[in-house]
């Protein structure tokens, strides 16, 4: 593993360092874990890092972000923290054993040594460790098999109660398994049959469900996740009722190929920002939702305003935007996308299979997205224009006649501004 270790990006290698160092001057001892054992393993790129430590995890991370001028957060209920460095985040947390009042509950954690924190966790793959102290820097510490599981391709719980203490992991097992193509083990398919036919997924805060369904949904290809997680769930832990069909599996698949192709394709993003993929998947799942169901869905799952929002506007618009399906000035193409947000039209690409609706999208993508006016409303008062009022709605008109028109210049838009005005005023007199 000491190789692996030599392999991370240098800013890594540093914190590692200093933590060592620093964990040692305390007389801690730490090792990264889960999924960054796991990750570095499997060669895969790692972004952010999992330390436990034996010992005070808030006073070492407090220690290390001093040292680097990071960003430090503490987690008071379970003496854990996180350093943010360059955009990557450090998990510090105490190694701790779990007690689950009930299944389901939030459990009670006690400070521990490794093996037991080790236990506590989900999988045999994600319960490894690598030494980071002086006598055991970059060794591999696997008590439950978890390489050799990494080496079978199978998803492995830790004992026989995981499944019921923790339900959120039967949606884990799926991800992990679609992830990186692995079966379950036999024994754990079993058990989490036997949790399923117990309702297990009804013992938990709901807001838990969702968080991991919102990283499945997260995930490089959900489809193929979705479509397992309903095999085995009808995702009735979102909605008793909820029914999806083979159409709706076919929609996912070409959401996939959406995104793909919008990443390759169209770099630049709108306003930069990054399309929140996952919403697309969510929008499938919900669009024979009425409104009202929608509102109810995302207050239910205390999911974030702004996502409802894009949800609604899937609804709202997805039958106005079967005018796409023929030819039309770009103008009104961009009338009727440019309210949108890139992640409804994107969905509508996908749902849509008309090679018009299509086209007339990647138009808006390619091109009119990017159309901005020259002009001004300082250009409009010093044509002594008036009454200000206008203005808003002679540099719309003005927008769509450089969309329409493919002005170039700036005379051109303040000629054809004068001819609006010219219009507006004849119109309104
Ligand atoms: P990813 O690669 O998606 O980030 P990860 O394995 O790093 O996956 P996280 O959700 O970030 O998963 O959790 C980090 C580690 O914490 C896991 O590898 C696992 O050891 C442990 N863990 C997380 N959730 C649970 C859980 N519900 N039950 C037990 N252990 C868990």
């Amino acid at each position: 593993m000491l190789n692996k270790l030599k392999r991370l990006p240098v800013p890594f290698k540093e914190v590692l360092k200093i933590a060592s160092k620093e964990a040692a001057s305390l007389g801690f001892k730490i090792y990264l874990v889960g999924g960054v054992a796991r990750d570095l393993i499997l060669g895969k790129t790692i972004f952010d890092l999992d330390i436990v430590v034996e010992g005070d995890a808030a006073l070492l991370a407090l220690k290390l972000s001093k040292h680097f001028g990071a960003s430090f957060r503490k987690h008071h209920a379970f003496g854990t923290a996180v350093v943010t460095l360059n955009k990557h985040k450090i998990d510090f947390a105490t190694s701790r054993n779990e007690h689950y009042p009930h299944w389901g509950a939030l459990p009670k954690v006690n400070p521990t040594g490794l093996r037991e924190d080790l236990f506590r966790r989900d999988f045999t793959i994600n319960a490894m460790a690598i030494g980071l102290n002086k006598n055991d820097y970059g060794k591999l510490i696997d008590f439950y098999g978890g390489v050799s599981d990494l080496k079978k391709g199978v998803i492995k719980v830790l004992h026989e109660k995981s499944f019921l203490e923790d339900p959120t992991r039967l949606l884990r097992a799926v991800r992990f398994a679609q992830r990186f193509s692995f079966k379950l083990d036999k024994d754990t398919a079993l058990l989490m049959k036997e949790a399923l036919s117990l309702e297990a997924l009804t013992f938990v805060h709901h807001h838990r469900l969702i968080d991991e369904l919102v990283l499945i949904l997260k995930e490089a290809k959900p489809a193929a996740y979705i479509k397992k997680l309903y095999k085995l769930t009808e995702l009735s832990f979102i909605d008793k009722k909820m029914k999806l069909e083979d159409t709706d599996f076919t929609f996912f698949k070409r959401v996939e190929r959406t995104l793909a192709f919008y990443k390759k394709s169209f770099k630049k993003d709108k306003k930069d920002k990054k399309v929140e993929g996952w919403l697309l998947y969510l929008s499938g799942i919900m669009i024979r939702y009425s409104l009202e169901e929608i509102v109810d869905f995302f207050r239910k799952f205390s999911l974030k305003k702004g996502d409802m929002i894009r949800v609604f506007a899937v609804k709202e618009n997805i039958g106005r935007i079967k005018q796409l399906n023929k030819d039309i000035k770009p103008h009104i193409i961009y009338r009727l996308l440019n309210p949108l947000s890139l992640e409804s039209i994107l969905f509508f690409y996908a749902y849509y299979t008309q090679r018009k609706i299509r086209a007339n999208i990647e138009c808006y993508l390619k091109e009119l997205i990017y159309v901005h006016l020259k002009v001004k409303g300082q250009d409009l008062k010093k044509m002594e224009i008036k009454p200000y009022e206008i203005y808003s709605q002679l540099l719309q008109q003005l927008l769509y006649a450089k969309i329409d028109k493919g002005f170039t210049t700036k005379a051109q838009e303040l000629e054809e501004v004068k001819r609006i005005f010219k219009r507006l005023s004849s119109k309104n007199r």
